[in-house]
């Protein structure tokens, strides 16, 4: 079995692993590293701490954001617009709970069994306190938190400047540009071209910059790029430093009404920011969402700077499925890297013909058509 894998984001990497390891014969096409997409994220861990986008509770979260001077919005998708707008406060599709669920222990169990074998990545299920400046904000996620302790512990916790924080023991953390890296050392099999692809189409045939080639199944995960093939998606660009210096953290910390984040590392502190709804490249942001981190954590010196993009769909939760010769595999959002190894096992299953769509997860997969990356 031929397969192609368009995209070396985490979802990708994915994708390529569980088919290498179904035996498929794989190529993988990522014009930049592995990893290359995806690595300026915090690299927290917390697949059950997903919301939907299609809410009011989001829509004031983003007001919150934007006051801080941490959102900005300058072009969205229209289609995805319209489609969240047309479903706001809708009740979620059913079996989305039992979906989510398992495709969040699906990805916290392939995350630690990885570690297991060798832990080159610094995973670390410390746990993560999320700190709230509102009041309001805080008393709603509280509640929200307490009503589905018995599956996901939280500690309210007093934290001294704040309004109140949250603290989840279940959540782990990892580097992502050292899991990139594992990643790379795991896909021995995989035929990786340093390539971008031009055009995928429903047959299943390839157009990338070495050429044109054919494939039995071909996963495109090119993010919010798999807006070209048919998904309503949307990208919320956001920015990760990496900083040297004292910081004094010793678990990972979510400043939830900033829309910072900052993970400690030994030696170094992992900081992240910004929701600009924007689907250009262009990092007009930077600056202000530097001066609200620097405002929240020390930022003594800073190694490096990258920019990615979160893949929303309408009600931000993943989306994956198959027609024809394409599988699409996208929509992780704020959590992609949460939902990485489950989406990309979805994807690889899809792809060996070993699994059909899945209503839920196929919900916004029903116009899959060939099209231009
Ligand atoms: C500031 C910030 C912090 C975040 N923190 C977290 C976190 O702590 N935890 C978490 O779970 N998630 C986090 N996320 C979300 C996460 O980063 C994204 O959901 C994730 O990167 C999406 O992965 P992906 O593989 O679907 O797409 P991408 O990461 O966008 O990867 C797509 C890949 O496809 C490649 N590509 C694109 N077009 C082509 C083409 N034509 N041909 C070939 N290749 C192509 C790109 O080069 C890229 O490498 C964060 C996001 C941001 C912005």
């Amino acid at each position: 079995m031929k397969a192609a894998v368009v995209g070396g984001g985490i979802v990708g990497l994915f994708t390529a692993w569980y088919l290498e390891r179904e035996g498929a014969d794989v190529t993988l096409f990522e014009p930049g590293p592995l990893g290359a997409g995806s690595v300026h994220a915090a690299g927290i861990i917390e697949p059950a701490n997903a919301y939907r986008t299609n809410t009011l509770a989001f829509l004031r979260r983003v007001g919150r954001l934007w006051r801080r001077g941490t959102c900005t919005f300058r072009r969205c998708d229209g289609r995805w617009l319209f489609e969240s707008l047309h479903q706001l406060e809708r009740p979620p599709l059913e079996g989305m709970d039992d979906c989510l669920h398992e495709m969040a222990e699906t990805s916290t169990a392939r995350y630690a069994a990885f570690a297991r074998e060798r832990n080159d990545f610094q995973y670390t299920p410390s746990g993560v306190l999320e700190r709230y400046d509102d009041a309001r904000h805080f008393a709603h996620e509280r509640d929200l938190a307490l009503a589905r302790q018995s599956h996901f512990p939280v500690e309210v916790r007093a934290s001294e400047g704040d309004a109140g924080a949250l603290f989840f023991p279940g959540v782990s953390w990892l580097h992502t540009e050292q899991f990139a890296e594992r990643m790379a050392r795991e896909l021995v099999g995989t035929h990786v071209v340093h390539r971008r692809v031009r055009r995928v189409d429903l047959d299943g045939t390839v157009l990338s910059d070495a050429g044109p080639s054919t494939f039995d199944a071909v996963a495109v995960c090119t993010g919010v790029g798999c807006r070209s093939l048919g998904v309503p998606l949307t990208g919320v660009r956001g920015y990760g430093w990496h900083t040297r210096g004292p910081h004094g953290l010793s678990v990972a910390v979510i400043f939830e009404d900033r829309g910072i984040a900052a993970v400690p590392f030994a030696g170094e502190l992992k900081v992240t920011g910004g929701w600009d709804f924007d689907l250009s490249t262009s990092p007009y942001q930077v600056e202000r969402v530097l001066r609200t981190a620097r405002g929240s954590v020390p930022l003594d010196t800073i190694l490096d700077f990258k920019q990615g993009s979160r893949p929303c769909t309408p009600d931000g939760l993943p989306t994956v499925g198959r027609k024809a010769g394409l599988v699409v595999a996208t929509g992780g959002f704020r959590l992609g890297w949460s939902f990485g190894p489950a989406l990309g096992r979805h994807a690889a299953l899809l792809c060996l013909d070993r699994m059909r769509n899945q209503p839920f997860l196929a919900r916004f997969c029903g116009e899959l058509h060939s099209g231009n990356l």
